[in-house]
């Protein structure tokens, strides 16, 4: 029988010692990939809660998406055929390291330009389609893409299609300068030579709509779709805040504040888009 009781354990710890240790151990292993900081409400999310749709399930964001993650979301499986691909930009300013830019962008994305182009069937609706990507040089608008949107729209014409564009961008491509800025107006000679046929052009914002982008064809659609919480606007709000000299609201930009001001026709979540794009077809879809 023991007289005394035994002492207990401890350690002792040298505070200072401590937070050494920690600060040199290495950080846990974990794949970038697992989680995802929503950009709207801030937390991190699990990507496998996200879903398909990469929707936030606390706040509802709809995340930015790839070009390639749309197609999927939107057409009909094997339906779609990509038009002109085999555009290539040029570097018409010798900007510097423009060309390698762009390789490196094709090469991550996949894509030859910041939009997709072609044709598809939406639930059996044939459509001519557009697809912004933002992580092409942000979407931005050069001679290329604004050439591929303006066939899309010629080609539809041609083929009297209906015309679904989803817009993400951050407006002209400053590395093509002037030759940027003109693919607004000639994009939207052919939105109006589209649209004198009597054909049907659905736009869908997207965040970030923005600059040039929101100034031309964006806004031009006979309706106009917004995906929910997509910053949608022309300058910066800092810029305008500068130059205005006034306190913006917050929601300012927002999807919601456009549809509650008329600019944006109705939100749609990106879970519902097929299906509501597919509504718009059919009731527009001419009789010949
Ligand atoms: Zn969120």
């Amino acid at each position: 029988m023991a007289l005394f009781k035994k002492k207990a354990k401890y350690i002792r710890i040298n505070p200072n010692r401590a937070l050494t240790e920690n600060l040199n151990k290495k950080k846990p292993d974990v794949p970038e990939e697992m989680f995802a900081k929503c950009p709207s409400c801030k937390r991190m999310i699990y990507n496998r809660d996200l879903g398909a749709e990469k929707i936030c399930p606390d706040c509802h964001y709809n995340f930015r998406i790839t070009a390639w993650e749309r197609l999927s979301l939107i057409v009909d499986e094997k339906s779609f055929e990509e038009w002109d691909n085999d555009l290539k930009s040029k570097d018409p300013l010798n900007f510097p390291d423009y060309q390698e830019k762009l390789a490196k962008t094709q090469k991550v994305t996949g894509l030859d330009e910041a939009v997709l182009t072609g044709v598809a069937t939406i639930s059996g609706e044939k459509v001519a389609l557009g697809i912004m990507d933002s992580n092409f040089i942000m979407g931005s608008m050069g001679t290329i893409v604004g050439e591929k949107i303006t066939r899309l729209f010629e080609k539809a014409c041609k083929q009297s299609l209906p015309v679904v564009l989803f817009t993400a961008s951050g407006g002209a491509r400053m590395q093509e300068g002037i030759m940027s800025l003109m693919q607004m107006a000639k994009i939207s000679a052919a939105v109006k030579r589209h649209s004198d046929l009597g054909n049907l052009y659905i736009s869908v914002l997207t965040d970030p709509t923005t600059g040039g982008v929101t100034a031309s064809f964006a806004m031009e659609g006979d309706i106009i779709l917004a995906e929910p919480q997509a910053l949608i606007g022309f300058a910066g709000r800092r810029v305008i805040e500068q130059t205005m000299k006034t306190q913006l609201p917050e929601d300012f930009q927002k999807a919601e504040f456009l549809l509650s001001h008329g600019f944006v026709d109705t939100i749609v979540p990106r879970i519902a888009m097929k299906e509501q794009l597919f509504k718009i077809l059919l009731i527009h879809k001419r009789n010949e």
